[in-house]
């Protein structure tokens, strides 16, 4: 398996390199952004960790271009807390997971294996489940032939829904990858959230494809009947 790093930090960078390859990945180390673009153009990896803030070219313009040369290798992106983008950004530009800095060295290691596992297709632009479609670059969202409105943080959650269809995703990892990592809120707000949702992609239609999963969390799923009266 070989990756590619672009990381502007020396030591972090030197710190990657050392770990992964300890894990048994072959690991290219890059440390600008139009390195990394070079680099990931040219040659098959099987992940990219690329940093947000990068000499040169910053990481989300070296993931719109990649996308835009039809590089599909699977991108992890590495963000910081007090970046000027939030992590609902790194989505819409295509980055298919992302950690914010400081990060866990085995989360990393997890994280990358996962996205290796699920490969790099040729991914279609619009997102899909069921009837349910999420265009991440026009935002539109559309259920059936039934154009959807969704504020900013609700297009953010569905996203992310979407991105882990049919898999139990939890409250923790929702706050974790839609929510700011500062907010220090209650997790209630995830199933707010999810109740504005399922008003929005589910009950008009009859429908209930967001489904509570007691004590797990929530799965997004392709169309369902919808539930029992009264029943979660
Ligand atoms: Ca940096």
């Amino acid at each position: 398996m070989r990756l590619l790093v672009v990381e502007d930090e020396k030591g972090l960078a030197e710190a990657l390199r050392r770990g992964l390859s300890n894990e048994g990945f072959v690991v290219d180390v890059v440390h600008d952004g139009v390195s990394g673009l070079w680099a990931a153009s040219e040659n098959p990896y099987d992940a990219v960790v690329l940093d947000l803030m990068l000499p040169r070219k910053n990481g989300y313009d070296v993931l719109r271009e990649l996308r835009g040369r039809h590089v599909w290798a699977p991108v992890l992106m590495l963000t910081a807390k007090d970046g000027e983008y939030d992590q609902a950004d790194a989505f819409d530009l295509g980055a298919d997971d992302y950690l914010t800095k400081p990060f866990s060295f085995v989360v990393l290691v997890a994280r990358l294996r996962a996205l290796i596992r699920r490969g790099a297709p040729e991914r279609p632009v619009v997102l899909e489940a069921g009837t349910l479609s999420l265009d991440p670059l026009t935002r539109k969202v559309m259920r059936g032939d039934a154009p959807v409105e969704l504020t900013a943080r609700e297009f953010g959650l569905l996203q992310y829904l979407m991105r882990r269809r049919d898999e139990v995703v939890s409250k923790a990892e929702i706050l974790d990858n839609v929510w700011d990592p500062a907010f220090e809120g209650s997790d209630n707000v995830v199933e707010v959230y999810i109740g504005y949702l399922r008003r929005k992609i589910d009950a008009p239609f009859g429908l209930a494809t967001l489904a509570t999963v007691r004590g797990m969390g929530y799965r997004l799923s392709a169309d369902r009947p919808p539930r029992r009266p009264g029943g979660r």
